[in-house]
């Protein structure tokens, strides 16, 4: 039977196996469950079978799902995966523990503004449009630098790293080409000085390719909760 435990435990075979494969070790790969779209009652099933991190894109979902599970929210981090609009940042700013979609300036800046003072820094990556086929969605390749650069200055925001959608493709080929450009940019950032950990890359169907070229954190969401 399919349960979340189970769907959990062969996300993780995948990774560790991806990882032995271009000899990284497993615990460089952080595994980011994806709960958009199902029930608090599934997100404390996977946190029960040992998942501490869960992704969500729309915000007001989150923040009902955050309230269900607030006895578990000091042993849960919770990610903000989908876009962001600047007039939405203030619940944002006080509920979550990461942004991933930061792809503005103004965006982030106000973000570090509504930050309440009680809590560590809000964790941000600077989401960049590579090949992604939204095509809204991440600023520009040539102009992520500056931004990173810019974001990493904000006092109550932690620029972590990079984090990309590319457009699903079923050719492993065309998967590698898109991942490795994102893997190429977060090495241009980290030459240029900035202090980055975090490559988000990587879905259910591209979660091999996407530790093969250097993800860091994956995201995922059908292999464990089911289709949506
Ligand atoms: C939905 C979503 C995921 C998870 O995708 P799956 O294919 O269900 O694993 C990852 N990242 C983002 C930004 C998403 O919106």
């Amino acid at each position: 039977m399919a349960t979340i435990a189970n769907n959990l435990q062969l996300v993780r075979n995948r990774i560790s196996q991806a990882c032995l494969k271009v000899h990284r070790p497993e615990s460089s790969v952080t595994l980011l469950a994806v709960s958009k779209t199902f029930p608090a009652e599934n997100v404390r099933e996977a946190f029960n079978a040992g998942q501490k991190l869960f992704g969500e894109n729309y915000v007001q979902e989150a923040l009902e799902k955050i309230a269900a599970l607030s006895d578990i929210r000091d042993r849960i981090e919770w990610h903000l995966i989908g876009p962001l609009q600047s007039n939405k940042t203030r619940p944002v700013a006080e509920a979550f523990d990461w942004v991933h979609t930061v792809d503005r300036l103004k965006v982030a800046q106000r973000l570090s503004e509504q930050r309440p003072p009680h809590l560590p820094p809000l964790q941000v990556c600077v989401q960049v449009n590579t090949s992604g086929e939204d095509s809204k969605s991440g600023c520009d390749p040539d102009a992520s630098l500056a931004l990173a650069q810019a974001v990493a200055q904000l006092p109550r925001l932690t620029l972590r790293g990079i984090m990309a959608l590319p457009a699903p493709s079923p050719d492993p080929a065309v998967q590698h080409a898109a991942l490795q450009q994102v893997r190429r940019l977060f090495e241009q950032w980290q030459a240029a000085g900035l202090d980055v950990d975090t490559v988000s890359m990587g879905m259910s169907n591209d979660l091999e390719a996407a530790v093969e070229e250097g993800a860091t954190l994956v995201r995922i969401g059908t292999a464990i909760f089911g289709q949506r």
